[in-house]
């Protein structure tokens, strides 16, 4: 695409590429990247209140000498900040020349994040700060300066501000309380107050959330038409007494409803919400059965490869053996075996697919799609699952979801979906025993660690993301395999695995630790979602304080699941917010602690998975206002009045043209 962006100063068709690949090429796409943070210059924090959850400006007095010391290349710059409240020690890296600039007795203004490393409380690479007000701060765009990004930026607000028209009715806005188009735009980039950018970011969300709402609720196609799957009862029956375990209560009401949605006219639409552990993948094989039983295809999809894979294998076990054939279609499967499903699947000899977003790739076929079930959705995207749903006439859907979350908030992240929920856990299961180990115990931690590893169990280490530092999450994860492979946990058979890593790479790695060959998993967050090692009993989560509650619960749920009395290890030092976390296994208690103290993003960790732009700025949005859109986008699209219509109408437009992607944080 031309960019219409050579207009502005200095901007040339080199940087215009650059802005390209960041998705910017018109000027309401460079007003509309907003910022991702701001930074108030007079909101000072004691030192004593700095907390690892947020960066925090910070005002004190260089109180001792400053420190550089050299790492072979690496410099390192230190200098403890105290102010009445406390002191706190500022590192930096690769800036030697700060060690002349800085001198004891110096006032300092500081932004960043304060954390513990090795018991001593730090903030590495604080930025040094000047001056007053709220500033905004952008993501860095490779290859375009900073300073030249934002003059761009200022020059396309005002133009937006000025000429672009208003999208959300008069009546709308007064009705909600909202500032007009352009005085969001331009307190968004340049605010004035607390007030007016809290009035901005409000604006903002509000206009993503109901033009994500009415587009979405305006193109569902309920109604007739679905495939109509006429479920042999008796079979079924006998399917699931023939289960390893009895059925829980919640498992067979669901299963129930299930079965009654698919054998209606309109196609099933249904969300199986339940927490880590209580039996979905049962649920989603017994209305596979049923509908295989009535001749339909069925479609499992799932995040990941390693996740396809073991579905597969459960498969194999479960449903093949009662004539039912399966077969897996991920990336890593080509060639002839590749021809060989797909011809399956457009003939019909194959009923059940399993795989990745390769199932929903162009070129896949199916004779007879009545059923698609997603596993932990909330990894894909909208798109993809209506793609998904595109390739069966109205094939019915069953979407699954570990996350709890409240009705509404899934509602609008999913759409119009029914929601089940599987409230009961199978009996005896022992909840994980969780405990908070600050740096002081950690030699004790290892030494238990081993003894689990000797009695044939397998634990994981799992590290935060690392955002905006010197470090990254990557090195993080490397720098604690090296020191557990090398000295902490030696002789032990470690392995490391990370996002950064291929994906084939990724899987043999997982697929290693599954079959017992490993005895320590090193990993970032890419385990969090749907691994199942019953063996592992042992979960060690690294900065503990950097993880939302929720995300600390599925990472919690990736043991107890086999017989094993299992354990779950925060590295922290103590604090309300995880001892409150140690003391239940309650995830929809959780849900609702995290929901209330960090917002939706947090609760669906938004950061940390690769969920699309679009439900990133979604979910930055608080409950409150996802209801109050919620309950407007419903009023409006049932509302006949030309005004009403003509805002649906121009919301799906934009939602199409994928102008609304940019949300403020
Ligand atoms: P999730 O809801 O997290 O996807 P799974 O379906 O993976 O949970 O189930 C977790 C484990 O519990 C599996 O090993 C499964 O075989 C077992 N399981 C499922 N339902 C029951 C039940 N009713 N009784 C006992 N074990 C069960
Ligand atoms: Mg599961």
């Amino acid at each position: 695409m031309a960019s219409e962006l050579t207009v502005l100063k200095n901007l040339g068709e080199r940087r215009a590429q650059a802005l390209g690949d960041a998705g910017l090429y018109t000027m309401s796409d460079l007003a509309r990247f907003f910022p991702r943070a701001y930074r108030d210059l007079d909101d000072i924090r004691p030192v004593s209140e700095t907390c690892f959850d947020r960066n925090d400006v910070i005002e004190g007095r260089i109180s001792g000498k400053i420190e550089r010391v050299f790492f072979g290349k690496m410099c390192i710059v230190r200098a403890k900040i105290s102010d009445a409240s406390g002191s706190i020690v500022a590192v930096w890296y690769n800036q030697p020349w700060l060690a002349q600039q800085l001198h004891e007795g110096q006032t300092l203004k500081l932004y960043g994040r304060a954390e513990y490393r090795r018991g001593v409380k730090q903030m590495l690479s604080p930025q040094i700060c000047r001056g007053h007000g709220i500033e905004p701060l952008y993501k860095k765009i490779a290859g375009v300066p900073e300073n030249m990004l934002r003059t761009w930026i200022a020059a396309a607000a005002q133009r937006e501000a000025a000429e672009v028209p208003e999208v959300l009715p008069e009546s709308l806005r007064q009705k909600h309380n909202l500032c007009t188009y352009s005085e969001a735009i331009l307190q968004a980039h340049a605010p004035e107050s607390r007030e007016k950018l809290a009035a901005a970011k409000r604006y903002l969300a509000f206009e993503q959330l109901i033009i994500y709402q009415l587009a979405l609720g305006s193109m569902r196609t309920r109604g007739e038409g679905g495939a109509v799957i006429d479920v042999d009862k008796p079979a079924l029956k006998q399917y699931i007494d023939e289960w390893a375990f009895k059925p829980t209560g919640a498992q067979l009401r669901v299963i129930g409803a299930i079965v009654a949605d698919m054998a209606a006219p309109a196609p099933m639409a249904r969300l199986v919400q339940g927490d880590v552990g209580c039996g979905k993948t049962a649920v989603a094989f017994a209305a596979i059965f049923a509908a295989a039983r009535a001749g339909w295809q069925a479609a499992l999809m799932a995040p990941t490869e390693v996740l396809a894979r073991q579905h597969y294998e459960n498969a194999l076990n479960e449903l093949e053996p009662r004539g039912i054939h399966c077969a897996l279609l991920t990336g890593s499967v080509t060639g002839t075996r590749r021809r060989e499903v797909l011809a399956g699947l457009a003939d019909g000899s194959i009923q059940l697919a399993i795989g990745t977003h390769a199932l929903i790739s162009d070129g896949v076929e199916y004779a007879k799609l009545g059923l698609v079930v997603t596993d932990e959705q909330h990894r894909f995207g909208v798109r993809q699952r209506t793609k998904l749903s595109e390739k069966g006439q109205s094939p019915n859907t069953l979407v699954m979801s570990a996350t709890p979350i409240p009705r509404t908030l899934a509602l609008v992240i999913y759409g119009d979906l029914d929601v089940s929920v599987i409230d009961e856990l199978p009996p005896g299961r022992t909840p994980v025993r969780t405990h908070i180990v600050p740096e002081h115990k950690l030699d004790g931690l290892y030494g238990f660690v081993r003894a689990r590893v000797a009695e044939g169990r397998q634990a994981y280490f799992v590290c935060p993301l690392v955002e905006d530092s010197e470090e990254t999450d990557a090195t993080s994860a490397e720098q604690l395999y090296e020191e557990l492979n090398t000295r902490r946990l030696r002789g032990l058979k470690i392995e490391l695995v990370h996002g950064r890593m291929r994906p084939a790479e990724k899987d043999a790695v997982l697929e290693r630790f599954r079959s017992g060959e490993t005895q320590v998993l090193v990993s970032t967050t890419v385990i969090e979602v749907g691994v199942n090692v019953p063996n592992a009993s042992v979960m060690v989560i690294v900065n503990a304080e950097r993880f939302g509650l929720s995300q600390l619960h599925q990472l919690r749920g990736r043991v107890g699941r086999g017989q094993y009395e299992s354990y779950c290890f925060l590295l922290a030092e103590k604090c309300e917010r995880l001892d409150g976390f140690c003391r239940t296994n309650d995830g929809f208690e959780i849900a609702r602690q995290d929901l209330a103290q960090r917002g939706a993003g947090e609760l669906m960790g938004a950061r940390q998975s690769g969920m699309d732009e679009l439900m990133n700025g979604l979910m930055s949005a608080g409950p409150e206002l996802i209801e109050e859109t919620h309950e407007e986008a419903r009023q409006l699209l049932r509302d006949t009045s030309p005004e009403a219509q003509r805002m649906v109408l121009e919301a799906r437009r934009l939602f199409e043209k994928d102008a609304v992607k940019y949300g403020v944080n």
